[in-house]
């Protein structure tokens, strides 16, 4: 895994204060750059990192109708505008012969995958493809809600619009009773 270069950032960080015309040397800003550096080395630590890790371990159970985790909460950065976007996963899926994975994974692949410049649209299909290749289930089915600070703080600035995405592989893509079954679990 490449280091995080914490001194980069500290100048990247001093030289934005600078150009936003405000001085790096007054009190409240003087540790500023640092604890920016140490964040952003937190909020994408998550690069580089695979979330199909934490599917390599599977169980066998005696379990082939869906498996729904809800309301997974997350938090990642927008690649477009470095700033928060967050909200919630809920995964279903059908295991295959009874192939699952612990419960906890669910959660943290999407944490990891949260954890890196990204877009909510990706997040979605990265955790439903790691699911799909490691698992290989009856049906995967991603659904995202999240809110995202680049449209709450600037531009149209509409706090409180969530954004969702779905990615839906194996029998959800063309199953709607089965993607109704899960909606009406969410709900
Ligand atoms: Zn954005």
């Amino acid at each position: 895994m490449t280091e995080v270069d914490l001194s980069k950032i500290e100048k990247a960080v001093s030289m934005i204060l600078e150009a936003v015309g405000e001085d790096p040397e007054r009190e409240g800003l003087l540790d500023t750059p640092k604890r920016v550096a140490k964040m952003y080395a937190e909020v994408f630590e998550g690069l580089n990192k695979d979330p199909r890790q934490y599917f390599e371990t599977v169980f066998h159970e005696n379990h082939d109708e869906v498996v729904l985790v809800k309301d997974i909460p997350f938090h990642s950065m927008c690649e477009h505008h470095l700033v928060p976007f967050f909200g919630h996963a809920h995964i279903a899926y059908i295991p295959r012969n009874g192939v699952v994975a612990g419960l906890s994974k669910l959660a943290r692949a999407v944490e990891t995958t949260a954890k890196r410049p990204q877009l909510q649209e990706r997040i979605t299909s990265t955790v439903a493809n790691a699911m799909m290749d490691m698992l290989n289930p009856i049906g995967v089915y991603v659904i995202i809600e999240a809110e995202h600070m680049c449209m709450t703080m600037r531009g149209i600035k509409k706090p409180g619009a969530k954004t969702v995405t779905t990615v839906a592989r194996g029998i959800y893509e063309h199953d709607d009773v089965k993607r109704a079954e899960i909606l009406s679990l969410l709900k």
